[in-house]
Parts: structure tokens; sequence; C-alpha cells
């Protein structure tokens, strides 16, 4: 297929190529017309030396002696070539007009109609001018002696044949010029476009999972090999710092991760003691809380960076759906009472699928806690699991503020959160439903969502069912 790029590139070529033909013709056309008209007025003035200095030879004729010119010139004593020194055919461009007193005493054969437009000519001596007769074209120069004038005009056809010629033969080579440079530019555009192409097929596949791919560099040293050579270099730097931030999250999220389990652990006890005020006791849970918050964004943050980097880690068994659903539910619970949610389950008996339990069980207690968080106080929440044809399917929908339909693409992605909910303060990281999707993907199924602002959400995740081998 033919780029846009490239008939932009074709057609701004041959109509460049089209102007500069039309100008070279224009300018070829007025050179060649200017130079022969030069040659033409030139021609004139030595022609007219000639009649003069031969009149002069002549002692003058009378005026108004037609037996005089006729003499010399119709009883061929002399010959109009002789006079104008010119060959016997040659002639055939020249009009000699010789007058006394609006009297014709001389009129070339050739021209013998024009008599009547010759009658009111009237012409300064010795200029050069240029004349209509009838509807031909001439330059003419005249002798105007005491009595009678003689007038030389040579017709400008010639110049014209001249110019028709000229454009003949552009109209011919024309094509041939516009199609060989139609094909010089799209061959030579064909390469730029490859090379076009390449680039942006290899960008657009590299992503923070590729970041080690590189675009080919061709052969030759020029503003192409240059610019992919920068922008390989572009990557190059793009991977180190990519490598230095997952190393530094991954190296953080290991060091807090430590002394988050012994700082809970430590609340867990002091909570458990009997002597506490109620006051400190309220302060501890919320301190409880923060820290198991904390240690939910560190181990997204570690779930991360297996995502990138070794996905092939986790070992699959057989999971019952119907079993862990119950227990993430009950969780789900607990928290929902704080708000007055209510939370139904309807399930179907041994939905059953192949799996990582763990990652299951992450996947499914973002979309629960999420649904949770997004819905106000005394709102509802209903959690579905069913079976339809080969594939398991977990549907948490809820009456919470929904999701704007610009953002429904966009919650997927790694760290977005929607304006909406940080307003609202609540508190995320934005990494759930990423890191729930990627699960969702390594299981082989997805997840769909369907939302209306300020009526709720409905996050459906499918997965296929476990088939015993
Ligand atoms: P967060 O930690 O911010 O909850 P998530 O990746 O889990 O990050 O979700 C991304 C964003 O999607 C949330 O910030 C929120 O705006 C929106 N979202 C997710 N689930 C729901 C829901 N059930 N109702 C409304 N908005 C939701």
């Amino acid at each position: 297929m033919i780029s846009k790029y490239k008939i932009k590139i074709i057609l701004g070529y041959t109509g460049l190529l089209f102007i500069i033909i039309i100008t070279i013709l224009g300018l070829l056309s007025s050179i060649l017309s200017f130079q022969l008209r030069q040659e033409i007025d030139q021609n004139l003035k030595e022609k007219m030396e000639r009649i003069d200095s031969w009149l002069t030879d002549r002692n003058e004729p009378p005026p108004c002696d037609r037996e005089f010119f006729r003499s010399v010139i119709s009883n061929r004593r002399i010959s109009l070539s002789d006079i104008l020194n010119i060959t016997e055919h040659a002639d055939e461009k020249y009009l000699l007009f010789i007058c006394c007193s609006d009297v014709t005493m001389f009129l070339s054969e050739n021209y013998k109609d024009l008599e009547e437009s010759l009658a009111g000519l009237i012409l300064e001596d010795r200029k050069i001018e240029t004349v209509v007769l009838g509807t031909i074209q001439f330059s003419f120069s005249a002798i105007n002696r005491p009595g009678y004038s003689v007038y030389l005009g040579y017709e400008l056809s010639t110049i014209q044949a001249v110019q028709k010629r000229i454009i003949r033969i552009f109209l011919i080579t024309i094509p041939f010029v516009v199609m060989a440079s139609v094909l010089f530019v799209f061959f030579v555009t064909q390469r730029l476009m490859k090379i076009v192409r390449t680039i942006t097929e290899t960008t657009a596949r590299i992503t923070s999972k590729n970041l080690n791919e590189r675009i080919p560099i061709p052969a030759g040293k020029d503003e192409i090999t240059n610019l992919i050579v920068t922008i390989n270099a572009m990557i190059d730097r793009l991977e180190k710092s990519f490598i230095m931030i997952r190393q530094f999250s991954q190296d953080a999220a290991h060091e807090l991760r430590t002394p988050l389990t012994i700082i809970r652990g430590e609340i867990e006890n002091l909570m458990m003691q009997k002597r506490i005020t109620k006051s400190l006791a309220v302060s501890l849970e919320s301190i409880y809380e923060e820290i198991h918050y904390l240690s939910s964004i560190v181990n997204k943050l570690l779930l991360l960076h297996t995502m990138d980097t070794d996905e092939k880690k986790y070992s699959f068994t057989p999971i019952n759906l119907s079993a862990v659903m119950n227990d993430l539910v009950e969780d789900a619970r607990i928290l929902a009472s704080k708000k007055n949610i209510t939370i139904t389950l309807e399930r179907e008996n041994d939905v059953m699928i192949s799996g990582n339990e763990e990652l299951i069980c992450q996947m499914i207690w973002n979309i629960l806690d999420n649904a949770v968080k997004y819905t106000d106080k005394k709102g509802s929440i209903k959690v579905r699991i069913r079976k339809s044809g080969p594939e398991a399917f977990i549907i948490v929908t809820d009456t919470g503020i929904g999701i704007p339909s610009d953002s429904l693409s966009e919650i997927f992605t790694r760290f977005y959160r929607v304006e909406q909910s940080h307003s609202r303060e609540v508190a995320g990281s934005g990494l759930g439903l990423s890191i729930s999707k990627w699960i969702a993907v390594l299981h082989k199924g997805d997840i769909i969502v369907s939302s209306r602002l300020n009526e709720g959400s409905e996050f459906t995740i499918h997965l296929p069912l476990y088939m015993k081998q």
C-alpha cells in the first residue's frame, strides 16, 4: 500500500518538477523569440541599407515614376532576391512595398492581398516597428524619400512557429520526464518508508517489559542511520533508568517489609493486652490499619517486580473458587460492616479453576476491596460465581460512586486513579486493578468492567474452568 506520506512526497516533487519545466519552457521560448527577433530586426536593417544604397546608385528615381520601379524590379533587370541578397525562395517571408503618394509602385507577389491594409501605413524612417496586417504580424522598416517610401517587412510567423515547436517538444517529453521522476521518487521513498515503518513497529513493540529490543541499523551512513543510532541510544538510557527504578522499588519494598511485619506484630501484641486504656486501643487500631495499608502497598510493589521479571515462577493447582470466595467475602464483610454495607454472595457449587491460589485470592480481593472502598455508607455489594461454557465467572456489582466513562479504559493502567476517588480522599495506590488484570491474563482469563457514574460498577472476572486431564 502507498502511504499518505509517500503520495505527498510524489505529488510535491512532481508538482515542483512541473513548475520547473513550465518555467524553463517559458524562459526558453522567450529567450529564443527575443534572439530570433533581434536577428530578424538586424537583417531588416542590413537589407534596408542595401536597398538604400541600391536606390542611391541609381541616381534617385524621379518621384512617382512607376515605370522606373517596374523596369528595375518587375522587368527583372534586378530581382528582389538580388536586392535583398537572399536565396531564391527565402524571400517568401519578405514584404517589399514601394509607394508614391498613396499609389503602389511595387508590392511583393506573396502579399498582394495585403495592399489595402498597406495603403494607410505610415512608418518612421529606419525605425524597426511591429505591424499587424490582416492577421499577420510583421517587423517593418521604412525609407522615406521625398515623393516615395520603401517599406520592407519580415513575417514574424517564424517566431511563432519556433514557439509552437518548443511547446510541442515539451508536451511530448513532459509525460516521460514526469513518469521517470515519479518512479525515481517512488523507489527513493520506498526505502525511506521501509525504514520509518521499521522504526515505528520496533518502538511500538518496546514497552517497559522489552526495553532490550533495538531498531536494526541499515547499511550505510546517513541521516537515517544517525537517527536510528540516536533513538537506540535513547532506549539504552531508558532501559538503564527503568532497571534502576525497578531495582530501587524492589529494594525499598524488601527493606520495608520486615520492619512493617515487626511493627504489625508488636501492635497486635499491644492490642491484646488487657490493661490498655480505651483511647490507646482506638489509636492502636488506627495505627494497625495504616500499617496494614502500607504492607499491602509493599506487597503490591513486590508483585509488580515479579510481573515485570519472572512470570513463570508461579505453580498452578486446581482451586475450588466457591470455597475460596466464601473466605474472601467473609473478610470483605468485616471491612464493609464499618460502613453499613451489605454483601451478598450467590454461588454455584464446585466452580473449579486451575491457578495459583495466592494470586487468585489477591486478584479477587483487590476487586472486593475496591467495591467496599468506593461504595458509600449503607450501599450494597453483590458477588456471584457461576459457570458458563468452558469458563468460570466472578461478578462483583456495587452501588458505589461509579467510574466516569472516559476513565474506564485507564483504570487498569498502573498508578492510575480517577480524580474523583482522590477528591473523596479514599486511600489507594492505583496498583490494584493493574495487578488484578495481569493475574487474570496470566490465568488465560480477563477482567471486564461496566459502570455508571453515581450508580455503581460491575467487574466481571472470567477464567477457564479446570479440565481434568
Ligand atoms: P486504588 O488503589 O486507587 O483503588 P486500583 O487500581 O484498584 O487502585 O483502582 C484504580 C482506580 O479505579 C481507583 O482509583 C478508582 O478510581 C477506580 N475504581 C476501581 N474500582 C472501583 C469501583 N468499584 N468503583 C468506583 N471506582 C473504582
